[in-house]
């Protein structure tokens, strides 16, 4: 869960697994801003601390889109100024059909939910994974550069490519959160040289990760 501050409004992306107590934490971190709770994607894992907050962006595709403005889904970037700190907001389904991406221009920090993280990017929706990387990079690559991709999961250790067992409680030498733009990159020349058919693709700091349909 990411909080970004501006000067007039906040933004909350995500609300976890709702396991723990979450508003009167972003309540505390708050200085006056009207806060804004919406969501990189709508699974279980994201989206379990709505029930706190009496205003949440929708779960659908339809209600990203139409909450940020979106007229042409997934294939418009469009911004939310928070006050002295606008972010963009691009569609990136492929992982879920709702999955946005945000681009701080402040920090130069892009937040990048499920879709890149190091661990494995569940891909539900292959083509539609591959053409967000592509149109990811190129909108990192026209004039917005990335410090630090921050996405939502860690689930490899540091042994380059290894990964966690899934649901292990435990993750001794982890591989640290934080992705340089080159991972990016990457990611999506390796999704164009795998092509049309879906395909489990091993790097270092990510496992593409397809996933059966049904
Ligand atoms: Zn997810
Ligand atoms: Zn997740």
């Amino acid at each position: 869960m990411y909080l970004l501050l501006g000067s007039e409004r906040a933004l909350l992306l995500d609300t976890g697994t709702g396991h723990a107590t979450l508003r009167p934490v972003v309540e505390s971190l708050l200085d006056g801003q009207r806060l804004i709770v919406a969501h990189t994607h709508s699974h279980g894992d994201h989206v379990g601390g709505d029930g706190e907050f009496d205003e949440v962006v929708g779960k659908s595709a339809e209600d990203v889109a139409t909450y940020f403005g979106i007229a042409d889904w997934p294939n418009d970037v469009v911004q939310l100024d928070l006050g002295g700190r606008v972010l963009d907001i691009i569609p990136i389904p492929g992982h879920h059909a709702s999955h946005i991406a945000v681009y701080d221009r402040t920090s130069k920090v892009l937040f990048s939910g499920d879709s890149l993280y190091p661990g494995r990017l569940y891909v539900f929706d292959w083509t539609a994974f591959r053409a967000s990387m592509t149109r990811l990079a190129e909108f990192v690559a026209a004039g917005n550069p990335v410090e630090w991709i921050l996405g939502a999961h860690i689930e490899l250790t540091r042994e380059p490519g290894r990964d966690f067992e899934m649901g292990a409680d435990k993750h001794p030498d982890e591989h640290e959160l934080e992705l340089d733009a080159g991972v990016l990159s990457e990611l999506a020349e390796v999704l164009e040289e795998a092509g049309p058919d879906p395909s489990r693709i091993e790097s270092d700091h990510f496992i593409v990760y397809p996933v059966p349909a049904g």
